[in-house]
């Protein structure tokens, strides 16, 4: 659960191009995969095994072929307004931040982040999480109660700044989207008064919805009679 938080709050900073539930779920879904080999345990796959614990599913290369399958599945499914790179991109870092807080944990073996490249196992120098047990019982108890909290100090306040951080850094998104809806009912000059006196990155937004704008305009005129909202 810890590491479907850590793979939403990454969406967060691709808001505009991947910005529905579902694109998020995806994202929350990817991060929790790579445990998917606890189930080799039961098969006889020892923990340091190329498939054990912590090995192929927490590399990079499982985390970008994943990406890359869920893009291609989001894709045909003709979801609209999404910019495959930048999903592919979201998807790698969400299923790749997976290894990174098993690599800040202090217990078992560390991660193979370069599998099937190379076995070797990985921690990174600090390694403040408690390590997870396994089953909800085990989770209940007080050993348990003490991992959740290091998770939630380690991982889940610092994930909530980050998103906190990535949706305030986007501030003209929004508006951004609704002048899109209020196209033709409202004056070019009220859009421009709702965007102004904004950074850089919001006059290019600014710049695009003139456009669109402008456009729809152009083809509402020619399509009706009315030709309200002509304005120069
Ligand atoms: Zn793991």
């Amino acid at each position: 659960m810890t590491h479907a938080v850590s793979g939403i709050a990454f969406g967060s900073a691709f808001r505009r191009s991947s910005g529905t539930a579902r694109i998020w779920l995806a994202g929350a879904v990817c991060a929790a995969v790579p445990d998917i080999d606890v189930i080799g345990f039961r098969f006889g796959i020892h923990y340091g095994d190329l498939l054990g614990h912590r090995g192929l599913t927490h590399s990079l290369t499982f985390a970008a072929v994943l990406a890359a399958v869920v893009v291609a599945l989001v894709s045909r499914d003709g979801t609209s307004g999404l910019n495959r790179g930048a999903l592919w991109l979201y998807l790698f870092i969400a299923t790749a931040s997976h290894g990174c807080l098993d690599a800040l944990t202090a217990g078992g073996l560390g991660v193979a982040f370069f599998s099937p490249l190379s076995n070797t196992r990985y921690f990174f120098p600090v390694r403040p999480i408690r390590v997870s047990p396994i089953g909800l019982g085990a989770l209940m108890s007080d050993d348990g109660l003490a991992v959740l909290a290091s998770e939630v100090r380690w991982v889940w306040l610092p994930c909530a700044l980050f998103a906190a951080i990535a949706l305030a850094w986007q501030p003209a998104a929004v508006p951004g989207k609704r002048d899109t809806r209020e196209i033709g009912t409202r004056s070019v000059t009220a859009t421009k008064a709702r965007t102004s006196g904004r950074s850089l990155e919001s006059r290019f937004w600014r710049w695009l919805f003139r456009r669109a704008e402008r456009r729809t305009i152009f083809e509402t005129t020619c399509s009706t009679t009315s030709g309200s909202g002509r304005r120069p």
